[in-house]
């Protein structure tokens, strides 16, 4: 059997691709990756998806996309892809070593993920005051104390942004000088609510259920000392989940899929990318979603074209 459209990934990008592709009677196939609902599984509340006035839990967000998804005709296939082809039509999709799946469109929209640092306290924390995301959850920070992890242009422009909400932040950097643009550094040094920590580590994030604190270690001095603060927005940089596309499509240099602009198709005529895996910039629920539909309608129309 060779399907019409073959969604690869489960976040909002993925899984309204999966709503308006059903809804075109297009029966997809989706796989939903090796984290099943993409990032939003690992935040608590979201208060900016349109729709919601009060705020909803990201896990239920996936979770209700999913079940609007099933309802019209979605099958969904957990698994990871292990293996893809992308060389001639109907592409052909290798599921965890074994089953081949052939389609005649595939829908990207594999995400990216946040660097961690890889601590334990880091992963405990996450959305009890640990967050990748300032934009996602700087309101919850209002006039309080936190800590910003990095030197590039996130970390500052996330510190400056934050600066919105929180009494105080402080900046902690691995080096003693800003990898970011020069106009982003004066501008968060000229910010009184924006302090430096230099040559630091976060070592250890405190807390039992959310976030009390940090301990940090100066790596010129080894020395540690320990900061009273709600919350550490970690932001070191993002990876694109495209390993598996190496070689086999366009991408830019920090492996984003390149995709045409205001459009989802990628050079490969019938593969369309949508979401986190293609947008380095924006990065959010609903502009994720937005590019899902975009890539259903540009799968249907592809289809339409080639009948
Ligand atoms: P980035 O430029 O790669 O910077 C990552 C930062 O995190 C660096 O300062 C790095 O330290 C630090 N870091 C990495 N691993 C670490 C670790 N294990 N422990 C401690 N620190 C660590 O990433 P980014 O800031 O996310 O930016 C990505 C790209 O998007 C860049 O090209 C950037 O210019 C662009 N961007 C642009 C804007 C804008 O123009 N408005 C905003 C955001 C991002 P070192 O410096 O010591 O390596």
């Amino acid at each position: 059997m060779v399907h019409d459209v073959l969604i690869l990934g489960s976040g909002p990008a993925g899984l309204t691709a999966a709503v308006y592709s059903a809804r075109a009677n297009l029966s997809p196939l989706l796989i939903d990756g090796s984290q099943p609902g993409g990032q939003l599984t690992l935040t608590t509340d979201v208060e900016n998806f349109p729709g919601f006035p009060k705020g909803i839990m990201g896990p239920q967000l996936i979770q209700d996309m999913r079940a609007q998804a099933e309802r019209f005709g979605t099958q969904f296939r957990h698994g990871h892809v292990s293996k893809v082809d992308l060389e001639a039509q109907p592409f052909r999709i290798t599921v965890d070593g074994e089953e081949t799946i052939e389609t005649k469109t595939l829908i990207i929209s594999t995400g990216a993920s946040a660097n961690l640092l890889g601590l334990p306290s880091e992963s405990r924390l996450m959305g009890h005051g640990v967050s990748t995301c300032a934009t996602c959850d700087g309101f919850f920070f209002r006039g309080k104390e936190i800590a910003v992890i990095g030197g590039g242009d996130s970390a500052v422009e996330e510190a400056t942004f934050l600066t919105k909400f929180a009494s105080k932040v402080t900046l902690v950097h691995r080096r003693d000088k800003l990898r970011a643009s020069k106009i982003m550094q004066d501008r968060a040094m000229n910010n009184e609510k924006i302090s430096f920590q230099w040559n630091s580590s976060l070592e250890e994030v405190m807390g039992d259920d959310v976030v009390t604190g940090v301990r940090l270690r100066n790596n010129q001095t080894n020395q540690t000392e320990d900061l009273s603060l709600s919350g550490v927005f970690v932001a070191i940089g993002h990876t694109p989940n495209t390993s598996l596309f190496k070689g086999k499509i366009d991408m830019d240099e920090a492996g984003y899929i390149r995709t045409q602009p205001y459009r989802t198709t990628t050079n490969i005529p019938g593969v369309f990318a949508a979401g986190d895996v293609q947008d380095s910039n924006y990065r959010q629920a609903i502009t994720a979603a937005g590019s899902g539909c975009m890539a259903a309608i540009d799968a249907e129309r592809y289809l339409e074209a080639a009948h």
